[in-house]
Order: structure tokens, then C-alpha cells, then sequence
């Protein structure tokens, strides 16, 4: 595992040190602060063969799932619940298209690379108090790993949270703040109150490490398809960690000869269209987005009005050739009981916009159905079931 070389400014590309935990850029001229990414001198490893590097330890090691690409990762000890290598699943129907199933990791979401490596951090760093503010699976991410390094979580999330988010969070001991709001309004009282009560904010990217871990689905989807890039990735976008950590896999992928050159794939960031700030300022060629007033969405994970890293996300998906696309609730529930009863996949409300958008771009010619796409299911469809049974009229146990 390599040493940090250094954090760098994904603004103002200031360095600082990684040897005291670190939060946003303290030199950025102009507000807001730049989210920082981690580096390291990949010079060794460039030119090596990932088949050898990169493998699975057996049970008795912590260097499993995501751990496998320790070589890229910073030099701590995991707290690991078994995160990552999640399956990457082929269509029964569309030979060319792969489903990330990432409701197969630790709280059933993608949210426990990310959390599963900052918690790790915080270990490291000795942080003892642990503050977020989330949409719902980021919080029970959160409680787990926190629980397993005896670390304290501080949770604030809306009231309206599927009902799996609360029972989750409450039973790994986080102590949790139900909002009456969202979670750009849970963000704020964490603002408010996180230096009196002594609280280190894991906020998606107000810290560094939580990109680090979800880098890491960018290593695996090269890896599952055989060290090559696809044509395309559908990513749900609500905070877009993963994308951002994904864009920076490819880079050190391409700096390390680890992937077969070939063009990287056009990104697509799929939101809601009750809450789709990254979409209008996409449509409408801005480099920020702006809060979206008044979201609504059944997909919890889609409900944030402004992602912090919404700069670094439009520049990736016009770098790419993608785009930003809206889904409606509607096509979002029809596309998941489509896929729950022709593929026996479960899907979340998040990965059901992406398949649903998958559809759309088909449909506009976007994408043609011979293009190489993966697409992210970015939790599991049972963290869901009272939204999803809402939602398909099955609340009274009335099979519709
Ligand atoms: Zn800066």
C-alpha cells in the first residue's frame, strides 16, 4: 500500500499534508472551498501487471473485496464489514448491458466503500466523534462502520427516510437526528453545531477519503470486464461521490497502464426529475448548479438539491461526451417492477431511474443497443419496501 503523498485542491490545486486529518482546501481564493482528492507516487506501479497486484487475500486477511486494489489505497488498516467486489451482472435481455449490483455490499448500499474507507481514516487518525448529514443509506453506512471501530455517529437525516434507514441506523447504536427537511437542511446543523460538540464532518466530499473508497467501483468495473473500459456508465446522481471517484480510477488506471487504451466511457448522471439540479445546469451549460427548490422524489437517495461537488461533476460528464439526464418517478417504478419480474433483479428506487434512463437514451438514440453500458444499482431494492410497496400500490398486501 502506498503512502499519501499529498491531498491536492480540486480547485486551486493547492497540496496539503496528509498527516493530520483534513477537511475542504484551507487556501481556495474564492468560496466555496475546493473538495480535496488523495495522491500518491503511482511510479512505482506503473507498468505492472494488475493480475498480479491487484488480488483477493483469503478470510483470514482484511485485503478482500474492495481491499484487493490496497496497492492504490492509502496505507491504514481496514475496517472492513466485506465491502466491494460486488457482482456485475449481464442483462437476460440486452447482451450488452451490465448491471453494477452494488445492494449486495455491507448495509446494502454503495454508500459502505466510501464510509468504509473514511471510517478507516478516522481510526487512523484517532477522531472519536463522527458527524453526517444524509439522504438514508449514507447514514446506516455510517453506523456500521463506526460501530465496528468504536467510533461515535452522529446522524441527521429526514424524518421522511425510507423506514430501513432509521431502524438500521438506531440499531448499530448511532445516536440519529430525524429532519424535518432535507438534506441540504440536515447539512446545515451539522455546519452549525459540529465544532462546539466536537464532531470531524464526514459529509460527502468534505473530507477525502470518501471519493477514495468509491474509486474503487471504477477499479472493478475495469477489472470485470476484463481491464477494459465500457461505452458507457449510468451512475444515480445524488452527491455523485462516484462518479467523481470513479473519473479519478481511470485516471490513475491510464497513469498506471492498468486498463487496455481505448476511450474512457461517456458518463451519464441520472437524477430525478422532482430534484434534477445537475441536469438544468447541464441543459443549460453552467459550471454550477444551483438548489433546486421544493425537491420531491420517491428516490430518497436522488433528494439533494445542490451536491457539493456538482463542478467536478459537470466537468466530467461534458469530458466524457455524456450528459445529465431526468428521469419521472413513474418511468422510475415501472422500469423496477420491469426489471424485479423479467431480470430477478430488486432494484432501488435510484438504480430504477438508471435503467429506466437506459430506456430513454435508447429510445432518443443517445446510446445504441450494441454499445457496452453499465449501469449502477446503487442499493438494494429491500432497503425499500415500504417506499417501493407505496409506490406500486401494494401497501395493503393487495398484489396489483
Ligand atoms: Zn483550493
Amino acid at each position: 500500500m502506498p503512502a499519501i503523498a499529498y491531498l491536492e485542491c480540486s480547485r486551486c490545486h493547492t497540496r496539503l499534508p496528509a498527516d493530520v486529518p483534513q477537511t475542504l482546501c484551507t487556501q481556495c481564493p474564492d468560496s466555496p472551498a475546493g473538495a480535496l482528492y488523495v495522491r500518491y507516487d503511482l511510479t512505482p506501479l506503473a507498468g505492472t501487471s494488475p493480475q498480479v497486484v491487484v488480488s483477493a487475500g483469503d478470510a483470514t486477511t482484511p485485503w478482500r473485496g474492495m481491499w484487493r486494489y490496497r496497492a492504490v489505497l492509502p496505507d491504514v488498516e481496514p475496517v472492513t464489514l466485506g465491502e466491494g467486489w460486488t457482482p456485475m451482472l449481464r442483462s437476460k435481455r440486452y447482451s450488452d448491458l451490465f448491471l453494477k449490483e452494488e445492494g449486495a455490499n455491507p448495509t446494502g448500499s454503495f454508500k459502505a466503500r466510501g464510509l468504509g474507507l473514511a471510517v478507516s481514516m478516522a481510526r487512523h487518525y484517532g477522531l472519536k466523534k463522527l458527524a453526517i448529514p444524509s439522504a438514508g443509506n449514507a447514514a446506516g453506512a455510517l453506523a456500521a462502520y463506526a460501530a465496528a471501530s468504536g467510533i461515535e455517529a452522529h446522524i441527521f437525516m429526514p424524518r421522511d427516510v425510507p423506514l430501513a434507514n432509521r431502524v438500521e441506523a438506531a440499531a448499530y447504536g448511532a445516536r440519529v437526528t430525524l429532519v424535518d427537511g432535507v438534506i441540504s437542511d440536515c447539512a446545515s446543523i451539522v455546519a452549525e453545531r459540529k465544532a462546539e460538540e466536537g464532531w470531524f464532518d464526514i459529509s460527502t466530499l468534505k473530507e477525502p477519503f470518501r471519493v477514495e473508497g468509491k474509486k474503487t467501483m471504477g477499479y472493478e468495473l475495469v477489472e470485470q470486464l476484463g481491464w477494459e473500459y465500457p461505452d458507457a456508465v449510468f451512475y444515480p446522481t445524488g452527491g455523485g461521490v462516484g462518479l467523481i471517484g470513479m473519473w479519478k480510477a481511470f485516471d490513475e488506471l491510464e497513469q498506471l497502464g492498468w486498463v487496455k487504451p481505448g476511450k474512457r466511457p461517456r458518463m451519464f448522471a441520472i437524477q430525478s426529475s422532482g430534484c434534477a439540479p445537475v441536469v438544468k445546469a447541464f441543459d443549460e451549460g453552467a459550471s454550477v448548479s444551483h438548489m433546486w427548490q421544493c425537491p420531491h422524489t420517491a428516490a430518497s437517495g436522488l433528494r439533494v438539491p445542490k451536491a457539493y461537488g456538482d463542478y467536478i461533476i459537470l466537468d466530467i460528464l461534458r469530458a466524457s461526451g455524456g450528459k445529465a439526464v431526468a428521469v419521472s418517478d413513474e418511468d422510475t417504478f415501472a422500469s423496477l417492477r420491469d426489471w424485479a419480474s423479467h431480470e430477478g433483479v430488486f432494484l432501488s428506487p435510484e438504480g430504477a431511474a438508471a435503467t429506466a434512463a437506459y430506456a430513454q437514451l435508447i429510445a432518443s438514440g443517445d446510446l445504441v443497443s450494441s454499445d457496452r453500458v453499465v449501469i449502477f444499482n446503487t442499493g438494494a431494492g429491500l432497503k425499500y419496501t415500504d417506499v417501493i410497496a407505496s409506490a406500486l400500490g401494494l401497501s395493503h398486501g393487495v398484489n396489483q
